[in-house]
């Protein structure tokens, strides 16, 4: 299927490893010029490489910097030359117990999983509506529909994007301009986050047979995923949370 989607220009956020690269992969595949960013210089440019390598005819533009932040957002802003699709994503907070985080701890999971998406759609959408076209998808997690105790900071940072976009997404004034605001859910996806987590092959093994699919999922599936939803096709699909977990969720909804 041709997504139609080609020339448009997308910006793809902390993109040098795993689900993000994922998505900028596909979109590239689609013809969509690209942004990626990352903090770390040298894996972002082995990718940026790796996606010009995919197809020649779209540009790809590297920018290095923490996303979470207001400086890290204006230099991939300025390196767009417009955001027809925004992919929001940034790393996870780190795991515990809540009796041990502070006020901090809080800012800092806020910052990366909540505040800097809604800052980005902020500084993006509006263009969006005015071009008549407009495709945003924040990649969240599954934990967002059945939420993993030691993994409260991403729990209730997740939870607020999740209810401000919720909002955003049936406003008139987007969707009736095929403007699209769409999260997608993460369950357990073999990247380089997923295997820091756990401790051995054998834990690996078992925890991917837990999963009906008895396998994780890999950034191409996702990936193709998220083209859809930026596709020209996918303009009737807003406001929604598509959980991508090979049938780990146990409900029926
Ligand atoms: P990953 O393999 O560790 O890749 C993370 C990517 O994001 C890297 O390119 C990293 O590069 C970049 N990054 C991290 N923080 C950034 C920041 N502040 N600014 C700019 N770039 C940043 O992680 P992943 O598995 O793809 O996970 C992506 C998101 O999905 C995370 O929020 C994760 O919590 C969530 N998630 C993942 C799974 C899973 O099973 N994999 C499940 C549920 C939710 P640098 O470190 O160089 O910046």
């Amino acid at each position: 299927m041709d997504l139609g989607i080609a020339g448009k220009w997308a910006l793809v956020c902390a993109a040098s490893k795993g689900l993000g690269k994922g998505c900028a992969q596909a979109l590239v595949r689609e013809g969509v010029n690209v942004v990626v960013t990352a903090r770390g210089e040298e894996a972002l440019q082995a990718t940026a490489a790796e996606l010009r390598a995919l197809n020649a005819k779209v540009e790809v533009r590297a920018v290095a910097g923490d996303i979470a932040t207001a400086e890290g957002r204006a230099a991939a802003l300025a390196a767009c030359p417009q955001v027809d699709i925004l992919v929001n994503n940034a790393g996870g907070p780190p795991p515990g117990d809540f009796r041990d985080w502070d006020r901090d701890a809080w800012i800092k999971a806020l910052d990366a999983n909540m505040l800097a998406p809604i800052a980005l759609i902020k500084a993006t959408v509006d263009a969006m509506t005015e071009r008549g076209f407009g495709r945003v998808v924040n990649i969240t997690s599954g934990a967002v529909k059945a939420p993993i105790a030691t993994l409260g900071l991403s729990n209730g940072a997740r939870s607020g994007l999740t209810g401000f976009v919720a909002g955003l997404a049936r406003q008139s004034r987007l969707a009736s301009r095929n403007v699209t605001v769409n999260n997608l859910l993460p369950g357990a996806f073999d990247t380089d986050r997923l295997r820091k987590t756990i401790p051995d092959e054998e834990a690996w093994r078992k925890r991917a047979q837990a999963i009906p699919a008895q396998r994780f999922g890999n950034a191409d599936e996702f990936g193709a995923v998220c083209a859809f939803l930026c596709s020209a096709q996918a303009g009737y699909l807003t406001g929604q949370n598509i959980l991508l977990d090979g049938g780990a969720y146990p409900g029926t909804f």
